[in-house]
């Protein structure tokens, strides 16, 4: 089955709310992983040129057998790739890998702002959009100040904002930002890279609905509006993470789930201290 839900975008396109996340996973392990969720219905991958897998991903989407014009492809510009020259550049290598002719979102994959780089780079990813090497463009790990510069500066909008979200670590104040601009939350380690999954609340929800722990918290990224990209290289788990259209949590578990959040949750680096 395909992925039934999509959400809109500010420019008019629509993302699936659940993605394939390849992070981690080396050219043919991503390869085997990307072939295997597009045949159990995923429409949408996420890759980076950082992960050093992007002909892997495109290998897949050759191998599934599902139409390039079906699938969302998303990968991102690396800190290094900064600069309006070097992001274009590297956008133009990023697609000799994937062999395509465009993406379907284009990422600044950090800030960065000890480069000083961010404005020009989105000047970039605007260029790479009105030349049809991107049909939508946005940004991860940005915080408001930055939103609001790339906005005020150039007046386009990113269609959304990639941050760490997860139910130990709900971004509650960033997702309010993003909505506030227009920009939907796309959720990166949306199972907490997997830490999640032992929770004892988390544990009681699967049991009640007769679902994994996996399948719970993916739900609650699809009930809060989230686009979620989990990432696993396992057949078994790719089709589980993309099962999640039979059942629905009620109110009481969205609350046991909210009472889950941590201000010191994250898995990853914080943006506002990262200097890479
Ligand atoms: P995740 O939260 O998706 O967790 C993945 C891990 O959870 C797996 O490695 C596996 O150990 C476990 N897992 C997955 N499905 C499972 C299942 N059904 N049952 C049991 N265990 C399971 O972690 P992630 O890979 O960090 O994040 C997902 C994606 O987000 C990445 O692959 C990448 O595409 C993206 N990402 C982006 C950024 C960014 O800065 N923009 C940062 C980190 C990750």
């Amino acid at each position: 089955m395909a992925d039934p839900l999509r959400l809109e975008l500010n420019d008019g396109h629509a993302i699936p709310q659940i993605g394939l996340g390849v992070w981690q996973a080396p050219e043919a392990a991503a390869a085997k992983a990307v072939e295997a969720a597009l045949r159990a219905g995923y429409r949408h991958v996420d890759t980076a040129a950082m992960y050093g897998n992007e002909a892997g991903v495109g290998e897949g989407v050759r191998r599934s057998g599902v139409p390039r014009e079906a699938v969302f492809v998303t990968t991102k510009i690396w800190n290094t790739d900064q600069g309006y020259d070097r992001a274009l550049r590297a956008l133009d290598q990023s697609l000799g890998r994937l062999a395509m002719d465009h993406v379907d979102l284009l990422l600044i994959h950090w800030p960065s702002p000890q480069r000083g780089l961010y404005l020009e780079t989105w000047r970039a990813l605007i260029a790479a959009r009105a030349a049809g090497l991107a049909r939508s463009i946005g940004v991860s790990n940005f915080d408001a100040p930055e939103l609001d510069r790339i906005v005020g500066e150039t007046g386009v909008s990113p269609v959304l904002n990639q941050i760490e979200v997860h139910p130990r670590f709900q971004q509650r104040r960033l997702r309010a930002v993003n909505l506030e601009r227009g920009l939907r939350t796309e959720a990166w380690s949306p199972l907490g890279q997997g830490r999640l999954l032992a929770d004892p609340a988390i544990g009681r929800l699967a049991r009640k609905h007769g679902r994994t722990p996996a399948q719970v918290i993916i739900r609650w990224h699809i009930d809060s509006g989230l686009v979620a990209i989990p990432k696993s290289v396992h057949p078994g788990r790719i089709v589980e993470n993309h099962d999640v259209f039979g059942f629905q949590l009620d109110a009481d578990d969205m609350e046991a789930i909210a009472a889950l959040d941590d201000p010191d949750g994250r898995v990853g680096p914080d943006p506002a201290t990262a200097r890479f």
